[in-house]
């Protein structure tokens, strides 16, 4: 495996962090790896599996030296970070990040890059509930996308290694807008998350259904959205606070779906509850098409509850 960069730093060491760092040592790349996270706690965490040849003190001295930098903390946290270690970043190396949301983080970090080193931003389209260093692993990018969003500045061979260590930890990668990029991830992400923490929070609040029977009862589809809706609050409530316009845009468009269909529950309408539910089902066929999920029964799940 060809070493793309000498030494990579992640700053923030949690769930694609720490499966970034699984990818690359599963792909033979001989780079150092070292790493820092805000807390005692979850450096600690870090040194005792042993997830990065060095866990630092300070972000400072994680960037210090380093070929390629990862911003990988909550999108609301990014520029505070790039500002700390933006003056001793070196000059050739490559800034980059994981947020969830381009746009804002690209407005955030931006005026801290100093001249000669390449930002340029990335998300990994893959991820599950969990948090923090111990719940990362090596495939978590496998055949997903990765978006590689370069700003307007981006250097063509940087970007172009970039992606090749994307590819490398296992992802198939695709160049994006910005603007693009969120609204994207508004209709497949963003407000499908908020949705599920709306039906989970329904759920929550109807005292009328017992607790014991939201749980018990949960596979008959509730449970998928207690999957999304157990998802990060930090990271989620800065994806919200910083899609801000893609995610209400699309939310406004689901209202509307939302009411149409309740009007035809409302009115007996089964043709166009039929129709509506048939072209849903061919998406869902085409996403397994496109290989980026199983047609397992139960989302896949039978053959783990046997296990
Ligand atoms: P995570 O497992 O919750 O880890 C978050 C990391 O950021 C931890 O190291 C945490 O430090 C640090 N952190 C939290 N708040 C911070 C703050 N205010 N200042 C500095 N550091 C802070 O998160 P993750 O899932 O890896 O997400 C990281 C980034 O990837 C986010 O920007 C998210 O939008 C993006 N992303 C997430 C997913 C996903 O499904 N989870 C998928 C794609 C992209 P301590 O533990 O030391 O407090």
């Amino acid at each position: 495996m060809t070493q793309i960069y000498k030494r990579v730093a992640f700053i923030g060491l949690g769930l694609i962090a720490s499966s970034m760092c699984h990818a690359m040592r599963r792909a033979g790349m001989a780079s150092e790896i070292v790493g820092y996270t805000r807390s005692k706690e979850t450096r600690d965490i870090a040194r005792e599996i042993g997830l990065c040849d060095q866990v630092c003190d300070s972000a400072v001295e994680a960037a210090q030296d380093a070929d390629l930098v990862v911003l990988c903390v909550p999108v609301g946290a990014m520029e505070a970070v790039a500002k700390e270690i933006g003056p001793v970043l070196k000059p050739g190396a490559t800034l980059s990040d994981v947020g969830s949301v381009k746009r804002t983080v690209i407005d955030a970090v931006g005026p801290y890059v100093p001249e000669g080193v390449h930002f340029i931003p990335a998300h990994p389209l893959a991820g599950t509930e969990h948090s923090g260093p111990r719940s990362g692993f090596a495939e978590l990018f496998d055949n997903r996308y990765t978006a590689i969003v370069p700003v307007d500045e981006s250097d063509q061979q940087a970007v172009a290694e970039l992606t090749m260590f994307w590819q490398s930890l296992g992802a198939l990668t695709e160049t994006m807008d910005p603007d693009h990029h969120d609204l994207v991830l508004a209709v497949t992400s963003h407000a499908p998350h908020l949705i599920a923490y709306t039906m989970v929070g329904v759920a929550d609040d109807l005292r009328r259904v017992t607790d014991s029977e939201v749980i018990k009862y949960s596979a008959t589809g509730f449970r998928d959205f207690t999957r999304i809706a157990a998802s990060d609050p930090v990271m989620w409530r800065d994806v919200f606070l910083n899609n801000k316009e893609a995610t209400l845009e699309i939310l406004g468009r689901f209202t509307e779906e939302l009411f149409a269909l309740q009007r035809a529950i409302r009115q007996g309408d089964g043709d166009h509850l039929h129709d509506y539910f048939t072209r849903t089902r061919s998406i869902r066929r085409g996403i397994i098409e496109a290989g980026q999920d199983t047609d397992a029964p139960d989302f896949g799940r039978v053959k783990a509850r046997q296990e």
